[in-house]
């Protein structure tokens, strides 16, 4: 087995850096449950009011937020509505019908984001057979739709159909900064009609652990409960959020070299016969590569991308999903597409 040289299998696969690890070593600490770690304290603050809520709260991970949020929000029996692809409905264990057992109404959006006509279709009526709708998830950016950035008009526009009919509104904000510094618009204005929303430190962001839960008081104290409930409350985690507030100083406009990498592997890929890439729809860190013209399948050409210290992970059995981050440099990604066109090439020769 070939060294893993550069590895695009995720966003998740940063180690922090020095001046990160300087940082965590240097915080100040205390006990998180009891609100006396001040590092936490700070990082909470500061991303309430990045995100323009009330009240923000620390969790190990944004698993964690989805689950809590959709705890907190639902109740047994009622539905929730997002794209097929969303990460809470496919990549969290069906959390939802353990949790909050809720069941879901999944939406056939383009590239993970769905229109507010869309919504208004699936929304039930008040009913006894029916489930009660109840929680709009909105995926910013939308992770399997391959990194898209909600427009903020379809946003607000699905947003003013949701508030209509009396429903709930969560953000799934993983990559929201990825989508912040790709448009322009502030976190806050994406947020604003949102009931709840989170981000993610260990993405692009480049944190070991950690995501944050915002919203108005009420909904962070229930979230606080099941935060204890479910052991996410945890003791002197300032180490972790003093990685956070480093990321927040130094990682985040740099996330525009990440989108202008993925584009560039998209650019070269689409030079590439047999691949199917489409640069124009990559708005972020997120490259989907459709190798079905190469007659092989996404798991032989990721063995095969393997063998030569390219790490791209397979999304079924025809995609490839390729991400960008801060410890990928413009020139391994540039090394990692013409190492992948020459294995196309090499194969379509034989
Ligand atoms: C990674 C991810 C999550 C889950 O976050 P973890 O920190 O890995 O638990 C949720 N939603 C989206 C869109 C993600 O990309």
């Amino acid at each position: 087995m070939a060294t893993l040289r550069i590895d695009l299998y995720s966003d998740t696969q940063t180690r922090p850096t020095e001046a990160m690890r300087e940082a965590m070593a240097r915080a100040p600490v205390g006990d998180e449950q009891r609100f006396e770690d001040p590092s936490v304290k700070a990082l909470v603050t500061r991303i309430a009011e990045l995100l323009g809520k009330e009240d923000a709260v620390f969790l190990p991970s944004g698993t964690m937020c989805n689950q809590i949020a959709a705890v907190v929000h639902c109740e047994a029996g009622d539905e929730i509505i997002a794209d097929r692809t969303a990460h809470i409905l496919n990549s969290e264990a069906g959390g939802q019908a353990v949790l909050a057992r809720a069941t879901a109404r999944m939406l056939d959006g383009v590239r993970g984001v769905y229109s507010a006509e869309q919504l208004e279709a699936v929304i039930r009526p008040p009913s006894r057979y029916a489930p009660r709708s109840r929680m709009v998830t909105v995926e910013q950016t939308a992770n399997l739709g391959g990194g898209t950035v909600w427009p903020l008009e379809t946003m607000q526009s699905v947003a003013e159909v949701a508030k209509r009919h009396g429903l709930i509104l969560h953000m799934d904000g993983a990559r929201l900064l990825n989508a912040v510094v790709a448009s322009g618009v502030a976190a806050r204005t994406y947020c604003e009609p949102f009931d709840s929303v989170w981000l993610d430190f260990s993405k692009g962001l480049g944190c070991p652990v950690g995501a944050i839960l915002a919203g108005p008081k009420p909904f962070i104290e229930a979230a606080w409960r099941w935060k204890q409930r479910i052991g996410g409350a945890m003791r002197q985690s300032g180490v972790l959020a003093a990685a956070a507030l480093h990321a927040l100083d130094h990682h985040v406009d740099r996330l525009a070299e990440d989108h202008a990498n993925a584009k560039l592997l998209a650019e070269r890929l689409a030079q590439v016969p047999g691949l199917a890439v489409e640069p124009e729809t990559v708005d972020t860190n997120i490259v989907l590569i459709d190798v079905s013209g190469t007659g092989r399948t996404a798991h032989e050409v990721h063995a095969a991308l393997m063998e030569r210290g390219v790490r791209i992970g397979a999304l079924d059995d025809v995609r490839l999903r390729a991400l960008t981050h801060l410890d990928v440099s413009r020139a391994e990604v540039a090394e990692a597409a013409d190492i992948f066109a020459g294995l196309i090439g090499a194969a379509a020769a034989e």
